[in-house]
Protein backbone atom coordinates (compact mmCIF):
# COMPACT_ATOMS: atom_id res chain seq x y z
CA UNK A 1 0.00 0.00 0.00
CA UNK A 2 0.87 3.48 -0.40
CA UNK A 3 1.72 4.96 2.51
CA UNK A 4 2.41 8.82 2.97
CA UNK A 5 3.93 9.92 5.91
CA UNK A 6 4.36 13.44 6.87
CA UNK A 7 6.98 15.46 7.96
CA UNK A 8 5.47 17.03 11.11
CA UNK A 9 4.62 14.98 14.20
CA UNK A 10 1.21 15.40 15.49
CA UNK A 11 1.43 18.07 18.64
CA UNK A 12 -0.47 17.94 21.45
CA UNK A 13 -4.38 19.26 20.93
CA UNK A 14 -3.64 18.83 17.23
CA UNK A 15 -6.26 16.13 17.49
CA UNK A 16 -5.87 13.86 14.16
CA UNK A 17 -6.32 10.33 15.91
CA UNK A 18 -5.62 8.00 13.09
CA UNK A 19 -2.11 7.56 13.86
CA UNK A 20 -3.09 6.65 17.36
CA UNK A 21 -4.04 2.73 18.28
CA UNK A 22 -7.50 2.95 20.23
CA UNK A 23 -7.82 0.92 23.39
CA UNK A 24 -10.35 1.01 26.26
CA UNK A 25 -10.14 1.39 29.68
CA UNK A 26 -8.34 -1.80 30.06
CA UNK A 27 -6.20 -1.73 27.14
CA UNK A 28 -8.02 -3.61 24.36
CA UNK A 29 -7.80 -2.71 20.89
CA UNK A 30 -11.37 -1.85 20.02
CA UNK A 31 -13.24 -1.00 16.93
CA UNK A 32 -13.45 2.61 16.43
CA UNK A 33 -14.29 4.75 13.42
CA UNK A 34 -12.03 7.69 13.25
CA UNK A 35 -12.26 11.11 11.27
CA UNK A 36 -9.61 13.40 12.10
CA UNK A 37 -10.08 14.00 15.58
CA UNK A 38 -13.49 12.50 16.15
CA UNK A 39 -14.02 9.18 17.05
CA UNK A 40 -17.12 6.68 16.46
CA UNK A 41 -17.31 3.54 18.74
CA UNK A 42 -19.92 1.67 20.40
CA UNK A 43 -21.13 1.60 24.12
CA UNK A 44 -19.13 -1.12 26.21
CA UNK A 45 -22.31 -1.09 28.05
CA UNK A 46 -25.38 -0.64 25.56
CA UNK A 47 -23.67 -1.39 21.97
CA UNK A 48 -25.13 2.26 21.32
CA UNK A 49 -22.99 4.03 18.75
CA UNK A 50 -21.10 6.85 20.69
CA UNK A 51 -19.15 10.01 19.30
CA UNK A 52 -16.29 11.87 20.89
CA UNK A 53 -13.52 14.55 19.77
CA UNK A 54 -9.97 14.71 21.26
CA UNK A 55 -10.83 18.48 20.80
CA UNK A 56 -10.58 20.90 23.71
CA UNK A 57 -14.15 21.31 25.64
CA UNK A 58 -16.08 19.25 23.04
CA UNK A 59 -17.81 16.30 24.50
CA UNK A 60 -15.31 13.09 25.27
CA UNK A 61 -12.14 15.65 25.23
CA UNK A 62 -11.82 15.08 29.17
CA UNK A 63 -13.76 13.57 32.43
CA UNK A 64 -15.10 17.23 32.47
CA UNK A 65 -16.57 17.05 29.56
CA UNK A 66 -18.04 13.40 28.80
CA UNK A 67 -19.42 11.90 25.74
CA UNK A 68 -22.51 10.36 27.07
CA UNK A 69 -24.02 6.91 25.32
CA UNK A 70 -27.76 8.50 24.18
CA UNK A 71 -29.21 5.11 25.01
CA UNK A 72 -28.05 4.33 28.24
CA UNK A 73 -26.30 7.91 29.69
CA UNK A 74 -23.05 5.70 30.45
CA UNK A 75 -20.21 8.13 30.25
CA UNK A 76 -16.60 8.82 28.18
CA UNK A 77 -13.99 10.94 27.72
CA UNK A 78 -10.55 9.86 25.50
CA UNK A 79 -7.30 9.98 27.55
CA UNK A 80 -4.91 10.57 24.60
CA UNK A 81 -1.14 9.97 24.99
CA UNK A 82 0.53 10.97 21.73
CA UNK A 83 4.24 10.30 22.57
CA UNK A 84 2.89 6.44 22.65
CA UNK A 85 0.53 7.26 20.02
CA UNK A 86 -2.48 5.54 22.02
CA UNK A 87 -5.36 6.71 22.87
CA UNK A 88 -7.37 5.49 25.62
CA UNK A 89 -11.55 5.29 25.92
CA UNK A 90 -11.71 5.77 29.58
CA UNK A 91 -15.25 5.72 31.70
CA UNK A 92 -15.21 9.00 34.42
CA UNK A 93 -15.59 7.60 37.74
CA UNK A 94 -15.94 4.03 36.52
CA UNK A 95 -15.37 2.04 39.97
CA UNK A 96 -15.80 -1.43 40.84
ZN1 LIG B 1 -24.92 2.78 26.23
Amino acid sequence: MNEETQGDAPTEGAGDLSDCRILDSEGETIEVDVLGPWIAFLCEDCGHPVLAAALPNLRGSDPAHPAVCRACGHEYFLDLRWEERRLYICTPGHGD
